[in-house]
């Protein structure tokens, strides 16, 4: 797959990066096994590029993708720490489990911060000092506003950023996704790398997959999109997509035809709220003690899921 350069970082990319969460516990629950397959199925069919979050718990996943490859890997994570000792611990925890000398890029995951130049402050001068220390190649910023994406621009110690964007405008917290367009415009005259995320809107627009592909990648700006993968089919289908090749109608007819939705095993719910507390989206409510989606705002990004204490929410 032809490569293009992240902005000004000095890394290539492959536009299809591989986007590790569904493969965690938040979604199909693969192992690191099986997760792992997969990775390496795309790596060595030219991606060049892995996202994780240490939200995700998929570091086993991709450590598993990456045992003995030899090619040219960027792996990607994000902290979601605010104070700069969970964000050193988050780092270390990276370079350990992935077992990695430095991390290629390392985002503030302010995927829900309004301002993470103020709220997050302490974490992003942390992984400044982290990126000195030669522990982090380059420091990037993850986000769901177009306020943060555009204020980026300004600021030298984002190198990389990675927005929400798809063609509805679904789970953009602050406006359109013509807004968040010129955001990522802004941000690659500034020199930043770019790479989107929801492309699709968590499935929600999987019907429209090949449409929706084409979009983000037509952007100004945007060099490439984290795409979760679950099948080596879909792997396969994804990358031929974003060579340029003419897809294979059959395939794309069967992958834009599956359903994805958010299941909650309510018999077990405590109706503690917290899920509901953690969807930014205002997807779910709690009716009758228990929470319930509401499908037209819900982006299928688990989130909601990761703060249950009971476990029972999941994307499937
Ligand atoms: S309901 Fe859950 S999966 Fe849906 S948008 Fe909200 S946090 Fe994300
Ligand atoms: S966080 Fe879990 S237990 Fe609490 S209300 Fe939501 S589904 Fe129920």
């Amino acid at each position: 797959m032809q490569q293009r350069p992240l902005g000004n970082t000095g890394i290539n990319i492959s536009p299809l990066v591989y986007g590790t969460l569904p493969l965690g516990y938040l979604q199909a629950k693969l192992t690191p096994e099986e997760g792992g397959r997969l990775i390496r199925h795309a790596l060595e069919r030219g991606v060049t590029a892995v996202d994780t979050a240490t939200l995700y718990e998929t570091y086993g996943h991709v450590r598993e993708g990456l045992k003995g490859f030899t090619g040219e890997v960027t792996v990607i994570t994000k902290t979601h720490a605010a104070d700069a000792a969970t964000v050193r611990a988050h780092v270390e925890r990276g370079l350990t489990e992935l077992g990695r000398e430095r991390l290629d890029i390392v985002h503030c995951h302010a995927a829900r911060i309004e301002d993470p130049f103020v709220d997050r402050a302490a974490a992003i001068e942390e992984l400044v000092k982290l990126k000195e220390e030669g522990k982090i190649a380059h420091v990037g910023l993850s986000s769901h506003y177009i306020a943060a994406v555009r204020k980026a621009a300004q600021h030298p110690e984002i190198e990389v950023i990675h927005p929400l964007i798809n063609r509805t405008g679904m789970g953009i917290l602050d406006g359109t996704a013509e807004e968040m367009a010129a955001a990522i415009k802004l941000c690659s005259e500034a020199g930043k790398g770019i790479y989107a995320m929801k492309a699709l809107a968590g499935g929600n627009l999987i019907a429209e997959a090949r449409a929706s592909f084409a979009y983000v990648l037509g952007l100004q700006g945007c060099h490439g999109i984290a795409v979760g993968m679950l099948s080596a089919q879909e792997i396969d289908a994804n990358i031929a997509l974003f060579s340029g090749a003419a897809p294979e109608e059959d395939v794309w007819q069967e992958l834009e035809s599956r359903k994805r939705r958010l299941a909650i095993m309510k018999n077990f719910c405590k109706g503690c709220g917290l899920c509901a507390a953690a969807c930014v989206n205002g997807a779910l409510a709690m009716v009758d003690g228990k929470p319930q989606v509401d499908e037209t705002a819900c982006v299928l990004c688990g989130y909601c899921g990761a703060e249950c204490p009971e476990f029972i929410i999941r994307v499937v």
